[in-house]
């Protein structure tokens, strides 16, 4: 009955989005759990919110032209997509990376609804960026690209309105040359921006906080599964933001980190990532903006060019990356090699298909609209100390934040418990629906 009712839906998506592959598994995988929700509380069917929550409220498309640094011009694409400010504010980062397109931006946006509402703050959902590549570009060129982005997309964002984050390519550096841009032109200084520098409205711990939250999230399945982190192999892929304090926070919960990445290669160091090891790739990767390559020569470990961590033996497995990086076969693999816990720091990493292998093993399976919702909600407590002009400490911050994350452990097992395993995806996806369908009917067809 569901199988049906979910082919046709999806069958109408996908003649209504063609071309955004990314788009239409973002929605299979969330209308698989929510049509069969739907069909036990008509109230939802009736009002179409399922129909209505896959239509983004407006999608802004620019141009974006910027001088190189030998004088040529250059010519990228914007994008910003207000996807539902039901509950609150569009929220939600912007990504530099030249795979960005429109469907890659709608996927992000739709994942973003239902994390933002998981986090039991009051913030829309929204995502942005451009097919511009910060790799191998000079401090001046990322400047010049950043001013020429906010000159357009200042008019469409605002402190109530819209209030956009870094993600991939869009870091501490990049968030600052878009709010000097923002202050400059609307002539007011606003949190009109996450991930700002802490002497200039950012807060403590957001730079920590999408990797501390995601290890805080796998703490709390396995503690429900009577499980620690003390003396468990991680496996985690990518070496950016998310990554660098995932490891960091693994490594003082006890665990052993032994893999990291990036586009070119794979690092694997039996011996594990200690505090001093984690501090040179901070700096290779945050101030040299060098390869991961650079780690396995200093210390000697072993380096797989173009390689992904999932062939490693695992107890719990990490993706920090990118989309769709674990596969069917990575799965197979993983479950095979004894994982019992995955926690999706990047978006949407896993296909369909490999998501139905962990959930056959019955392993904890921590979907990333739950798993690395800290970020968005330290974002969200950023925008809380802008607002009242205050800064709270980084134990304040760091304590909220693991509020938040066993509150978004508490939702999933509310809506996801299956008699003795739960199903993290399913308890997430209605969990984070609920609130914006029902803030979606007391507003009336909007
Ligand atoms: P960064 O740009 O800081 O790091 C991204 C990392 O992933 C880099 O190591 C990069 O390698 C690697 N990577 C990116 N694309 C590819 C690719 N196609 N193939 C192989 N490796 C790749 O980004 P973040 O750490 O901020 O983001 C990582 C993931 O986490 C993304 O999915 C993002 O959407 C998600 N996320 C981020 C949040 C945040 O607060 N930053 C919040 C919630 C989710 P290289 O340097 O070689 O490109």
């Amino acid at each position: 009955m569901s199988d049906s009712k979910m082919n046709e839906f999806m069958k109408k998506i996908i003649a209504k989005n063609p071309g955004e592959a990314e788009f239409h598994e973002a929605v299979q995988e969330v209308v698989e759990s929510v049509i069969p929700f739907i069909e036990k509380n008509p109230k939802y069917k009736k009002a179409k919110i399922l129909e209505r929550i896959v239509e983004p409220e407006r999608v802004i498309m620019f141009r974006v032209p910027w001088l190189d640094d030998k004088s040529q011009i250059q010519v990228n694409r914007g994008y910003r997509i207000q996807m539902n400010s039901a509950i609150g504010p569009y929220k939600g980062g912007l990504r530099f990376h030249p795979t960005v397109n429109l469907g890659i931006l709608k996927f992000l946006a739709f994942e973003q609804v239902f994390k933002n509402s998981l986090t039991t703050l009051p913030m829309g959902g929204g995502k942005g960026g451009s097919d511009f590549d910060p790799k191998g570009k000079s401090d001046n060129e990322v400047m010049k690209f950043c001013q020429s982005f906010m000159t357009e997309l200042f008019r469409h964002i605002g402190p109530d309105a819209d209030v956009p984050a870094g993600d991939i390519g869009v870091g501490g550096r990049e968030i600052g040359y878009l709010f000097g841009q923002y202050r400059r032109l609307c002539n007011e200084f606003t949190g009109v921006l996450t991930g700002k520098g802490i002497n200039w409205g950012g807060s403590l711990i957001r730079p920590e906080a999408t990797g501390y939250g995601c290890v805080y999230f796998v703490q709390e399945m396995l503690k429900f599964r009577g499980e620690s982190f003390e003396g468990k192999v991680c496996t985690v892929s990518g070496s950016g933001n998310v990554a660098q304090y995932t490891v960091e926070k693994l490594i003082q919960l006890g665990a052993k980190v032994v893999t990291l990445s990036d586009s070119n290669g794979l690092i694997y160091d039996e011996q594990g990532i200690d505090e001093k090891k984690l501090a040179f790739v901070l700096e290779l990767k945050n101030v040299r903006r060098g390869r991961i390559k650079e780690y396995a020569q200093k210390y000697g470990c072993k380096y797989f060019e173009n390689k992904r961590p999932w062939g490693i033996k695992c107890h719990a497995a990490f993706p920090s990356a990118h989309e769709n990086e674990i596969e069917e076969n990575d799965a197979e693999t993983l479950v095979k090699h004894g994982c019992i816990a995955v926690g999706e720091g990047a978006n949407m990493p896993t296909t369909i298909e490999g998501i139905k292998v962990f959930h056959d093993a019955k392993i904890c399976y921590g979907p990333g609209k739950a798993a690395n919702a800290g970020g968005v909600a330290v974002s969200g407590l950023e925008m809380s100390q802008n607002s009242m002009r205050v800064s709270w400490s980084r134990e304040e911050v760091d304590k909220k934040l693991h509020e938040i994350m066993f509150a978004i452990h508490e939702q999933c097992l509310k809506y996801g418990k299956e008699g003795d395993h739960v199903n993290y995806a399913k308890g997430a996806n209605i969990g984070g629906f609920v609130k914006v369908a029902d803030a979606m009917l007391d507003q009336g067809l909007v």
